[in-house]
């Protein structure tokens, strides 16, 4: 029975508390912390309501802030924290786990919040020359905490949402039982959902359109191979979705992928896009709504895509409105035993079923779901070493067990069509 502090209390977390609130073999208290404490109010209220036997406080944090996440993990004791906050506090969480030598947990790598801090953007543009990809994320940043969490004897989970995190431990699980070698990796991400808005994110906005708007890149033969934004273009018929158009996208976990596979030949990541959602984003990033470079706005300073992120709906309020289904998974290709072999392993999630059970939509379903198991098997001892890891560097057995557990069933196709 364990106690855990997550922090952040948005669309992600919502589900991933519910579903650790389901989980009372594990979670026995969980304290609920975030910038705005009504939202970890309300939360409480409707677990609470659901009669599921776990115990619920609150608490305001600054998660920017290391001596305030300091101070509220010294005061309550949890045995791990899940960060389901937003990219940008990682850094500061993952040092106060270290000071309090407390297990961590997140579903998307660092990423700064001000893009033009002189110190970051010089370690930045070094990083573009050396690797070769410009995405304003990548793994630098966490992966060097792995001698001081092992020195602590902490765990760092890094990335156990579903892209990354499931199909990370896709890759795992498909090199386990049906590869000797795996030589490509097609990580499909397809939102067939509509929620009848012209335009929205389905999750937090700011770095939806950070991450949408950027190059694309792909590993192959050991080197990133960087495309323009949306440059590449390709026609799916996904199971139980249909036809769609998708994009080449950089993707965070192509890199621990490529890292830890190292004899995969080729890494892909593809995400589905409406027309109408590429020419809106199209236009507000023509005028400079995307920017993250603040300007001055009758005497006060304003960052355009924040200032667009309040004009935007909230992501956690889709959930009513979005119908349709999500398929989400990876194409494999391979040999075992001497043969050629291709499979697509991949999990369909429909909107209106995520919102009956839990008041969300699927995308923040996706996510929440996969945090919470990621840190169920960190706590029971299962997914436990000592280190910074990211979900394809462990047994994928008893995570692939809790998909189906938990509402997110998968399916093994052995004979899928491939992506040219
Ligand atoms: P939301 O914007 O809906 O929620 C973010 C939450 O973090 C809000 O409750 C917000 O508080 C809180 N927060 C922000 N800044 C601070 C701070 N300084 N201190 C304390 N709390 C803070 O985001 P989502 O739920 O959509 O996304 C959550 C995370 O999940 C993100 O990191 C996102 O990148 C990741 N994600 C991962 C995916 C995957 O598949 N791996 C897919 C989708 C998302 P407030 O309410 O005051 O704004």
């Amino acid at each position: 029975m364990s106690r855990l502090l997550v922090i952040g209390c948005g669309g992600v977390a919502q589900v991933a508390i519910q579903k650790c609130a389901l989980n009372s073999k594990v979670f026995s208290e969980m304290r609920l912390a975030s910038r705005t404490v009504s939202k970890c109010e309300a939360m409480k209220e409707k677990i609470e309501k659901s009669g599921a036997p776990v115990k619920i406080t609150t608490a305001t944090v600054n998660a920017d802030d290391v001596a305030d996440v300091v101070r509220l993990i010294k005061e309550y004791k949890p045995d791990a924290v899940l960060n389901v906050a937003l990219p940008y506090q990682d850094l500061a969480i993952m040092d106060a786990c270290l000071e309090c030598r407390v297990d961590y947990i997140d579903t998307a790598n660092y990423e700064p919040e001000d893009t033009d801090e002189p110190k970051w953007r010089a370690a930045y543009e070094k990083r573009c020359k050396e690797k070769g990809f410009t995405a304003y994320f990548d793994y630098s940043y966490q992966w060097a905490y792995m001698d001081r969490f092992k020195e602590a004897g902490i765990t760092g989970l890094l990335g156990t949402g579903f892209d990354p995190g499931v199909t990370s431990v896709f890759t795992a699980y498909a090199k386990k039982h049906f590869f000797d070698e795996i030589h490509t990796i097609d990580i499909l991400d397809c939102n067939g959902g509509d929620h009848g808005y012209a335009f929205a994110t389905n999750f937090n906005p700011e770095i939806n359109l950070r991450e949408v708007s950027a190059n694309g890149s792909y590993w192959e033969n050991g080197h990133w191979i960087e495309t323009k934004p949306m440059e590449i273009k390709r026609e799916y018929d996904f199971p139980q979705v249909g036809k769609k158009d998708m994009y080449l996208l950089h993707h965070e976990e192509i890199e621990a992928l490529g890292r830890n596979f190292p004899e995969v030949k080729r890494i892909r990541f593809f995400m589905t896009f409406g027309q109408s959602y590429l020419d809106h984003m199209r236009c507000l990033e023509d005028v400079g709504m995307l920017s993250t470079t603040p300007i001055k706005f009758e005497g006060k300073d304003i960052v355009p895509i924040q200032f667009l992120k309040a004009l935007l709906p909230d992501p956690a309020s889709l959930g009513p409105r979005t119908v349709g289904k999500t398929n989400i998974g990876c194409i494999f290709t391979g040999i075992k035993d001497g043969q050629e072999k291709k499979v697509y392993i991949y999990n369909v999630c429909d909107h209106q079923e995520c919102y009956k059970e839990l008041g969300s939509q699927a995308i923040s379903y996706t996510t929440g779901v996969p945090a919470m198991i990621g840190t169920a098997l960190v706590l029971t001892g299962a997914w436990k070493k000592p280190g910074v890891y990211t979900t394809d560097e462990f047994d994928p057995d008893p995570y692939m067990e809790m998909l189906n557990e938990y509402g997110l069933p998968w399916v093994v196709d052995e004979n899928p069509t491939l992506v040219e």
